[in-house]
């Protein structure tokens, strides 16, 4: 069973109440249980070596240039996210800061718009993988639908730190550590957040979007030649979907600002210099990738600006 999900956590840093709770979560299946990041497994590195023989030459170059792109922009970007490496080494930041005030508020005032958004491209990602037309798929996604539209409010969390999570007890409220809120400064880097989060709440404990979050973690493996399955297809499916639903938030809300800047602000957390993953998740740098790999329309985009 799971009830306690988290976006990111860095066990080394965690008190050690939080730790132990944490383990507890992970290790027997309490009334939190918990999927943790521990961020300690040595990164895989490039991809190239596996999916070499599947991925012409031409579409790697353009997924390590679009990912390029993405982290340059972030250096360039007065708006650009800081990378999760970089918020776990910043101290704890009080609720009434005024960074964790102004990204709270951006959270709380962009979640109607995010659910919204993450309907959206749900239901567009399940027809993409032919994921509907039966009665018992369609019935899921509808439950996963109406899980995501139930939640109501996103609670500022000085502990949670980098994170963001969900207690699967109280799927209505997304918590957002403060340093998290800090640290993605714009519209963009906010509703990706929020997507992810609203993605697991989605899938719930009746496992609604197993069957996506196995398709999306095929074609991932078999686009990148990692190894995507379980805990790390949801994960990325998560982060595809916070990815999907910031492009659309570009797409209906015009601004001066230019695209690949705003696109990038939905996968700039993710440009560490600490490129580390583990069995739940992908190491950073190969979610952003990994996201490239399964979106060329949006790599394009990065790289050409249009
Ligand atoms: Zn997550």
């Amino acid at each position: 069973m799971r009830f306690y999900r988290r976006h990111i956590v860095p066990l080394r840093l965690l008190s050690g109440t939080a730790l132990s709770l944490l383990l507890m979560g992970a290790t027997v299946v309490p009334r939190i249980s918990a999927k943790v990041l521990a961020q300690k497994r040595p990164s895989r590195g490039m991809l190239t070596s596996h999916s070499s023989d599947r991925v012409s030459t031409e579409a790697r170059e353009m997924v390590e240039v679009a990912g390029e792109t993405v982290c340059n922009e972030r250096v360039r970007d007065p708006k650009g996210s800081v990378p999760i490496d970089d918020m776990q080494s910043r101290p704890s930041l009080p609720v009434d800061s005024p960074e964790a005030v102004a990204g709270a508020r951006r959270a709380q005032r962009l979640l109607p718009l995010a659910q919204r958004l993450v309907v959206a491209s749900l239901r567009q990602l399940t027809r993409d993988y032919n994921l509907t037309g039966t009665k018992g798929q369609d019935l899921k996604i509808q439950r996963a639908v109406a899980r995501v539209e139930a939640v109501r409010d996103v609670r500022p969390d000085v502990d949670s730190r980098d994170n963001a999570s969900v207690l699967m007890r109280n799927p209505r409220t997304i918590i957002f550590g403060t340093i998290f809120l800090a640290g993605l400064p714009s519209d963009e880097g906010i509703i990706s957040v929020l997507s992810h989060e609203l993605v697991h709440i989605a899938d719930g404990s009746q496992d609604n979007l197993k069957l996506l979050f196995r398709a999306v973690g095929n074609r991932a493996s078999f686009l990148t030649g990692l190894k995507i399955r379980d805990q790390r297809a949801e994960e990325l499916t998560c982060d595809l979907l916070g990815t999907l639903a910031t492009r659309s938030y570009v797409t209906a809300t015009p601004s001066y600002e230019a695209l690949p800047q705003r696109i990038s602000r939905s996968l700039e957390h993710n440009c560490v210099d600490s490129d580390e993953g583990d069995e739940d998740h992908l190491s950073p740098r190969d979610t952003i990738r990994a996201i490239l790999f399964l979106r060329p329309a949006l790599s394009r985009e990065l790289v050409y600006g249009r």
